[in-house]
């Protein structure tokens, strides 16, 4: 069994170095493969480069948290910069808009977001987006910057078109069938005997995707990834459940966000990266197939996502 954290917060400033470093045994003895480290500072990114230093397991996200959009200065954006030539930092991230707080900072966490897809344009790299109680304007700006242009996507090799990853019919090739069909343009690459067919990549990772079902699916059509976390195991998460259910798993990724938004049953305790295995067993569920074929699903968009060999 091999499980993937595709967002989780080890670096997390929190913790101390023994904290950190239990936290990490934990890890090792868990069915953990991989985990994605993701920074919210400059300080943040410096810690998850160092945790990807010394654990073979992890690989980081280097950017600037819209929380810090009033306080950032250049300088940090150069330090970004500078951080995301480190072979074992995969992304730029976490970016993006928080509007659940207040208004006041709203113009500079723009300028922050747009300045850092531009960066991951520059540097052609995978992009990590929180987006929260500014759904259309985070679609609007990743448009706008050319995060699912036709130039992006032609740096990144395809990702399987939907139903080729899987041995079963995956519940959503029942209820919606056809959605997905002569939407792509296909291209062909063998791979041993099989014929795998794929559809572009923007590589954008919608993060802890809160939005709603038809945004996810505008969202994977213009080459974005959907990333779901603790709320699908949620007894009030049905939007979460129902985003599960209807985008093809080849389009979906696991995720804690660790320490926060621990899954059920462990819901109100300080989340860890292993939890993932609470996550991708009801997404198994939802999807009605097995969880070891979750799993690796889960597993394979991951590694193909992060670039992790
Ligand atoms: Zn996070």
């Amino acid at each position: 069994m091999m499980l993937f954290d595709a967002h989780t917060h080890l670096n997390f400033e929190k913790f101390s170095d023994e904290e950190r470093k239990a936290l990490a045994q934990e890890i090792e003895e868990s069915q953990l493969g991989y985990i994605i480290d993701v920074a919210d500072c400059v300080q943040g990114a410096e810690q998850a480069l160092q945790d990807a230093d010394d654990y073979s397991w992890c690989y980081a996200a280097v950017g600037i948290h819209p929380d810090h959009a009033s306080v950032y200065t250049d300088a940090d954006i150069g330090a970004i910069r500078r951080l995301a030539a480190h072979p074992k930092a995969m992304a730029i991230g976490e970016i993006g808009l928080d509007y659940y707080y207040g208004t006041d900072d709203r113009e500079e966490q723009q300028e922050l977001f747009r300045k850092q897809i531009r960066l991951a344009n520059e540097l052609k790299m995978p992009i990590m987006i929180h987006s929260r109680d500014a759904n259309q304007l985070t679609m609007d700006i990743l448009t706008e910057e050319g995060a699912f242009s036709e130039e992006r996507k032609s740096w990144f090799p395809g990702r399987p078109a939907p139903g080729t990853l899987s041995d079963t019919a995956f519940a959503h090739d029942m209820i919606v069938p056809g959605v997905y069909e002569g939407e792509y343009s296909y291209r062909h690459m063998k791979s041993g005997s099989e014929i795998i067919r794929l559809v572009p990549d923007a590589r954008v990772q919608m993060h802890c995707y809160s939005g709603s079902p038809e945004m996810a699916e505008e969202y994977v059509k213009l080459g974005a990834t959907i990333s779901l976390g603790g709320p699908v195991t949620f007894k009030n998460g049905k939007k979460a459940a129902e985003v599960c259910r209807r985008i093809p798993a080849e389009f979906l990724l696991s995720e804690t966000d660790a320490p926060y938004m621990a899954p059920e049953p462990l819901r109100g305790r300080p989340n860890k990266p292993h939890y993932v295995e609470h996550v991708v067993r009801r997404m198994a569920m939802i999807k009605g197939v097995s969880y070891g074929e979750m799993s690796r699903i889960f597993a394979e968009n991951g590694k193909r996502f992060f670039d992790i060999p």
